[in-house]
């Protein structure tokens, strides 16, 4: 789970899926109200991740010869659980960090 780097608090896991849904800007620490923003090499992490997703989707179509209702159920629920497992891997800074 997300570390706030200005108490060194624990940010809830219903907190740290809603940074994941909103990867721009700052967020108030639940804890002390300080603002926080994701690290680059979370973000970074999580582009890298919606490679490897479509990546597994795109493969699996080809290898597998799914039909399009087998291919749509397991897109989604790749995507559910990568949503879920994402929120434990990120990692907050107290400053903005510029992605490039
Ligand atoms: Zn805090």
């Amino acid at each position: 789970m997300p570390v706030c780097q200005n108490c060194h608090q624990k940010w809830p896991y219903s907190k740290a899926f809603k940074r994941i849904m909103w990867f721009n800007g700052a967020m108030e620490c639940p804890h002390c109200g300080e603002k926080q923003y994701v690290t680059k090499n979370t973000r970074k992490r999580s582009a890298s991740l919606s490679g490897v997703i479509s990546f597994i989707i795109i493969f699996s179509a080809l290898i597998l010869d799914l039909s399009f209702t087998s291919l749509a159920i397991l897109a989604v629920i790749v995507f559910i659980s990568a949503s879920l497992t994402m929120p434990a891997g990120v990692r907050l800074s107290n400053n903005d960090e510029p992605l490039w």
